[in-house]
């Protein structure tokens, strides 16, 4: 917004001047209205101070007391300050590092507010770096007797200030800034306070109670106006966008069925159909497919791929690296061969020829399914009717990349696979425009990964244990990660394995070595003899992540396994587990993180992609976990949709109502909620 063009009634505020209005102006508070959605961090339970002499060791406590004394030490590079607070009952200690300057505030004789946790330290009570505040009047309401509100601050906001200021404003101005827009009856179904209430009731809460109540208001206002714009935008597309519409023909999808290896799971039967459906229609289908590692997703793009290639149509497939390209060409080819169809493959080693020829025929028409990796992004990359757009581990794109594929008219339908399967709040919000498609069933007879994480001490013993399995006839992976950001530091740490354990544990058992940095033939060459039982382990870098499926394979051992990611993990061991024989998994790992060991813990616990996926989003929180890294900011002010999952599909359900209903235009009640709404557009 340019400065200045909005015009602001924060001066109407007691106490707030041209210097506090800059300040509020940074933080992107313009009004009255901006100032009472300021809500608090957390609150306190003031309406009743703890006597000192009731605090217990390791509770977390409010307490009032005056500065008996105050002292200033230095230690080395530190400063302590040191201050005892008494009441009628009793002294406490309160320590700051490094805060010398609070010494000129905590003057013997003020009264002072103190909150923090209290622990015994050498018999004595000690708060370690608790919040202070200096109570000036005795009985003021505003700061104490009852439960206060304490705000997050910037620079130049004092709590004391921002809460009489806020204190101020709610008592005057709330029913001039705060209206309520949304009509009776969705308040009465969904049991929400009244916006007005619900604002006072963050500020100055009469309960512990009635401030929860007061923020599922807040929360779900925040959810539906987020839903409402998506839903707006969903159908902006639908009726702006044409695709071609895909006829399947029922006699040709058959002969792709009796052609598998294999029957199809109910899961991927369900999937197919799904996906037909839409894609029958005029306008695009926007579909994410979730199934855990292994739950062959492949085939069941394929399926669609067939069908748009037996339309007369072409589909294309993006997939993030080389070795899964050649994988998912080779299946493809395997797959649709039966119905007449040949793919192509086109990454960035497509020789100049072969690049050429390809490229004519897509814009020929004459090729019809084309599988390749970003290569196929490149400009000159021409289709005639591209009517389908598969994307392959989409973690591994950013919505960017995606989008160029998409851009063009008519409109390709779009097919995105994740063997990451994303926890439904996620895929609702960051993926909100896509429908989704579960398949939970595996294909019959997979079996339990039995998983270890095995600290150095025990590493021979399991070395040991799994040359014997060796000599029984299993095969096992090695996988090594990159120990630094560096590309080349993950081949040669895989190099020194493969040294070590040729000379050392595995001596006498033949071990092949595999990189992303060997020729493609070598690379061939060695996942050829692994395939054959020539080869009984094969030392490998992180690429057979998403390469390779080879049933033999029961034993898996991933080197400095703290490296890797939770998903990444899961995606590796996903490649043993596929065969008769049980299978294991052993982490070599030692975390020098609290985080790091979680991630092993989990791995050890659970099987389960979903399990997994929601331990990772709490671990790494929604950007990383996208692989998009997008702001760092969070969608949300208020809400989380993850910890608030159930209010968060009722301002779904009532934000699809009120889009498709075509409420917001046609009912009058929802008027005022329509101002509210453009009001917010700019925001999100
Ligand atoms: P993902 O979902 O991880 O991409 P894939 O599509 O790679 O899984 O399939 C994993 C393996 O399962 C492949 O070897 C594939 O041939 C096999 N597969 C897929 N569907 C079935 C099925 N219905 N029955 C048996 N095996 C199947
Ligand atoms: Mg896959």
């Amino acid at each position: 917004m340019s400065e200045g063009a909005v015009p602001t009634d924060l001066q109407f505020l007691k106490g707030v001047g041209p210097k506090r209005v800059k300040v509020f102006e940074q933080v992107g508070i313009r009004t009255i209205r901006d100032l009472l959605y300021l809500f608090p961090r957390r609150y306190e339970d003031r309406s009743q101070f703890t006597p000192i002499a009731d605090v217990q060791p390791a509770s977390v406590v409010t307490l009032r007391g005056e500065v008996l004394s105050c002292t200033l030490k230095r230690l080395r590079s530190m400063t302590l300050l040191e201050a005892s607070v008494g009441d009628e009952t009793g002294v406490v200690r309160a320590v700051w590092f490094n805060q010398p300057y609070l010494k000129n505030q905590l003057v013997p004789g003020t009264q002072i507010i103190l909150y923090g946790k209290a622990d015994l330290h050498q018999g004595h009570l000690k708060l370690a770096s608790p919040e202070y505040e200096i109570a000036e009047a005795d009985a003021d309401p505003v700061h104490a007797l009852r439960i206060t509100p304490v705000y997050p601050l910037t620079e130049g906001l004092f709590q004391r200030s921002l809460r009489k200021t806020l204190y101020d404003a709610v008592k005057t101005h709330l029913d001039r800034s705060v209206e309520e827009y949304l009509p009776e009856p969705v308040r009465r179904r969904y049991r929400l306070m009244e916006l007005r209430e619900a604002v006072r009731q963050m500020h100055i809460p009469v309960s512990f109670e009635s401030q929860l109540e007061a923020r599922k208001r807040v929360v779900f206002d925040e959810f539906l106006l987020f839903e409402v714009l998506l839903f707006q935008r969903i159908e902006a597309m639908r009726t702006a966008s044409r695709s071609y519409p895909v006829a399947a023909a029922p006699a040709e999808a058959e002969i792709f069925e009796k052609a598998l290896p294999f029957t199809l799971t109910e899961s991927q039967r369900a999937a197919v159909a799904t996906i037909l459906r839409d894609m029958a229609r005029a306008w695009p289908m926007n579909r994410l497919l979730q199934g855990d590692v292994g739950s062959g997703k492949t085939v069941v793009a394929a399926a669609a791929m067939a069908a748009v290639a037996q339309s007369g149509h072409q589909a294309a497939m993006l997939v993030p690296t080389e070795i899964l390209a050649e994988q998912h060409y080779k299946t493809l080819t395997r797959l649709l061969e039966p119905c007449g169809i040949r793919p192509a493959l086109l990454t960035s080693s497509t020789g100049a020829d072969k690049r050429a020829r390809i490229l004519a025929e897509l814009k020929q028409g004459k090729l019809r399914v084309l599988a390749g990796t970003h290569s196929i992004l490149r400009e000159d990359v021409r289709f005639l009717k591209l009517a389908l757009v598969v994307i392959d581990e989409q973690h591994k794109f950013g919505v960017h990349q995606r989008h160029q594929l998409l851009e063009r008219s008519p409109r390709p339908h779009q097919l995105v696979m994740t063997a990451t399967p994303i926890p439904r709040t996620l895929a609702l919000t960051v993926f909100g425009d896509l429908d989704v498609s579960l398949m939970k069933d595996l294909p019959a007879g997979r079996k339990p990964i039995a998983t270890f994480w095995i600290t150095r001490l025990k590493q021979p013993e399991v070395l040991a244990h799994i040359l014997e399995r060796i000599r029984a006839g299993d095969q096992a992976y090695f996988i090594y990660p990159s120990i630094e950001e560096t590309e080349s530091s993950d081949l040669a740490a895989a190099r020194q394995g493969y040294e070590a354990l040729k000379k050392g544990a595995l001596a006498g058992v033949k071990i092949g070595l595999v990189h992303g940095r060997l020729a493609r033939d070598d690379r061939e060459a060695v996942m050829k003899s692994f395939a054959a039982r020539s080869i009984q382990a094969l030392v490998a870098t992180s690429v057979v992540e998403v390469g390779v499926d080879h049933p033999n394979a029961t034993v898996m051992v991933i080197e400095n396994a703290e490296r890797f990611g939770l998903s990444q993990l899961h995606q590796l061991r996903g490649r043993i587990g596929r065969g008769e024989k049980a299978s294991e998994c052993f982490l070599f790992g030692e975390p020098k993180t609290e985080e790091g060991a979680r991630r092993l813990r989990v791995m050890t616990k659970t099987q389960n992609g979903f399990v997994i996926a929601e331990e990772d989003l709490k671990l790494r929180g929604p950007g990383e976990f996208l692989g998009t890294r997008q702001s760092g900011a969070p969608l949300f002010r208020y809400g989380d949709p993850s910890a608030d999952e159930a209010l968060f599909m009722s301002a779904r359900e009532a934000a699809g109502e009120i889009v498709r209903g075509g409420l917001l235009t046609l009912d009058p009640a929802w008027a005022a909620f329509l101002k509210v709404l453009e009001a917010t557009r700019l925001q999100y």
